[in-house]
């Protein structure tokens, strides 16, 4: 039975709003939605360029709404957790009154049969706002504003700036291969497979030769050699975003195995400090007491099963310039 491995990856970041958006996220905290002046047009959201022509526009701010007509819209039946409401809910090209240009924002409506083209919608302020989009939490039918709890007030402060999670979870199929290499990994053993059509030799669980399209099968595992050269690294300077675990620096190195054409990329670095790492360099394979359990499951590069990492053999390093060019 095949199984499946859930990831979730977050990135975080913080963008500079400028005198447009900027303006905009302000006035959104004190409950008003402004557009810009284009010539005659007022566009809502505002911009900072004419979307035709790409002219800078002058910040004359107009305010709009905050009801509006539904231009378009489509039925959201069953929202994800990112999705601004937690029942179904309709997302609409709604112009608010005074703007020439539709906003995108949810509607809260029972079901699709209350949702129309034309219909009349006003904003649901959320009590505290924050001057993000989402400080209108959704509109709603008909012309009256409204407000989610108790009304917290403007902020005072302008906001400059708007910190953002960004977050994505898959689910990725795990290869009887990469269950093999796992396995092995218990006993210390660095498995990898050898395609029976064109020779190559794979690691980290590949489940097929990229080239000849053969799916492995466990006639074509192999052990693999435990020690090898450094062809290449990256020194990481962690920066301290949720979930970052390390602080100080570390390295990411590739092992070329040896005898075989193999290069484990992204290898962690053991009892080696990072300023010491070198190209050439000899390393061994350095594996988890069975009482350290790891299983990053890393089939797009890092370690799997019980390979914490990689560290220095004693051997002299090896002089050979086409070490730099090995990275696969
Ligand atoms: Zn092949």
């Amino acid at each position: 039975m095949t199984r499946f491995v859930e990831s979730t990856i977050t990135f975080p970041y913080k963008r500079s709003l400028g005198p447009v958006i900027g303006a905009f996220m302000s006035a959104l905290t004190d409950k008003r939605i402004l557009g810009i002046r284009n010539g005659a047009e007022v566009i809502v959201p505002p911009m900072e360029w004419d979307p035709r022509t790409g002219a800078e526009l002058a910040p004359d701010f107009v305010e709009v709404g905050p009801a509006g007509t539904v231009e378009s819209w489509t039925w959201v039946p069953a929202p994800s957790v990112q999705h601004p409401l937690d029942r179904p809910f309709a997302f609409a090209f709604i112009r608010l009154d005074g703007a020439n240009t539709p906003m995108f924002h949810a509607i809260d409506a029972t079901s699709p049969e209350a949702m129309a083209d034309g219909m009349r919608v006003a904003p649901r302020w959320r009590g505290v706002r924050e001057g993000r989009i989402n400080d209108i939490v959704c509109f709603v039918p008909g012309e009256q504003s409204e407000v989610e709890g108790t009304d917290a007030g403007a902020q005072i402060e302008p906001v400059v700036l708007m910190e953002y999670l960004a977050s994505i979870t898959y689910v990725n199929p795990v290869s009887p291969t990469l269950d093999r290499v796992v396995d092995a990994s218990r006993e210390r053993r660095l498995l990898g497979q050898q395609c029976p059509v064109c020779g190559r030799i794979y690691a980290g669980g590949r489940g097929h030769c990229p080239i000849d399209a053969v799916v492995f099968g466990i006639d074509d595992d192999l052990d693999l050699p435990q020690t090898g050269t450094i062809t290449n690294f990256a020194i990481v300077t962690p920066t301290q975003y949720p979930g970052q675990t390390e602080t100080e620096p570390f390295v990411r190195a590739f092992v070329l195995l040896d005898g075989v054409e193999v290069v484990l990329g992204y290898q962690p670095v053991v009892e080696l400090p990072y300023t010491d790492v070198r190209v050439g360099q000899r390393v061994a394979a350095v594996w988890a007491s069975p009482a350290e359990a790891v299983d990053t499951g890393g089939q797009m590069g890092g370690t799997f099963g019980q390979l914490i990492g990689w560290m220095p053999n004693g051997e002299p390093d090896i002089e050979n310039p086409d070490l730099v060019n090995r990275i696969f």
